[in-house]
């Protein structure tokens, strides 16, 4: 798709081969003809925490459909009637760690509160405003593959947080897979 659409540009399609994208789009990367690396793209699921992806939605060219704390209402069936949170990558779940031990207290307080929150009337969309950012939360990402490069430049990075950029490394790896040509570089 990127090497037919870039292709137009030269009126050059009668040199596509089987191999010849790899050439084309390593040099149309090269040249910084990025806008042809938009014709295609991916969408992912991600489920993670909040905190994770309130970094994440800051990249304003992708597309998102996220978990509603509004309208889930995790007192109900489907939810198993309890709250799941993620736990950040660098708290250790050791039992006898104190960092551990201080953020699943606080995880189970909230679960608590939240719950009686609920059963004295509250909405959930009230409710949901006692939850930390460790909740688990579910996100639908679609984007270009220009914008694929750019967040993964940023994500993948040692200054990204390190949850963020787990996460990153995650997509790279699933994306140098299905498009190395694109993705192989970085
Ligand atoms: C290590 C790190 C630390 C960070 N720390 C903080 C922090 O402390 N506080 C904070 O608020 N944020 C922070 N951020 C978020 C950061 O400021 C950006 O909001 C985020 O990385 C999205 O990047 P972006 O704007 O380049 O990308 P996108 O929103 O994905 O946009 C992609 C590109 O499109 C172009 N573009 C998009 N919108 C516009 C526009 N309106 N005008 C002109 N060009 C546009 C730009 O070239 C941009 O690079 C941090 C990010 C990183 C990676």
């Amino acid at each position: 798709m990127i090497e037919r659409s870039g292709r137009t540009c030269y009126k050059s399609e009668d040199l596509i081969t089987i191999k010849s994208s790899e050439r084309f789009i390593t040099s149309i990367i090269k040249s910084g003809h990025d806008s042809v690396l938009e014709h295609a793209s991916a969408s992912f699921r991600i489920v993670t925490n909040r905190f994770t992806t309130h970094q994440i939605v800051r990249h304003r060219l992708f597309s998102y459909s996220q978990e509603s704390q509004r309208y889930c209402n995790y007192t109900k069936d489907k939810f198993d009637k309890e709250i799941c949170f993620v736990r950040p990558i660098e708290i250790h779940p050791y039992e006898d760690d104190l960092e551990f031990y201080s953020w699943r207290l606080s995880c189970q307080l909230a679960e608590k509160s939240y719950f009686d929150m609920i059963s004295n009337g509250s909405k959930p969309e009230v409710a949901r405003s006692i939850l930390p950012s460790s909740c688990k939360t579910e996100l639908v990402m679609t984007g270009n593959f220009r914008n694929w490069r750019h967040f993964l430049k940023l994500r993948c990075d040692s200054h990204a947080q390190s949850d963020v950029r787990y996460l990153a490394n995650e997509i790279k790896g699933i994306l140098c897979c299905m498009a190395p040509t694109v993705f192989g570089d970085l």
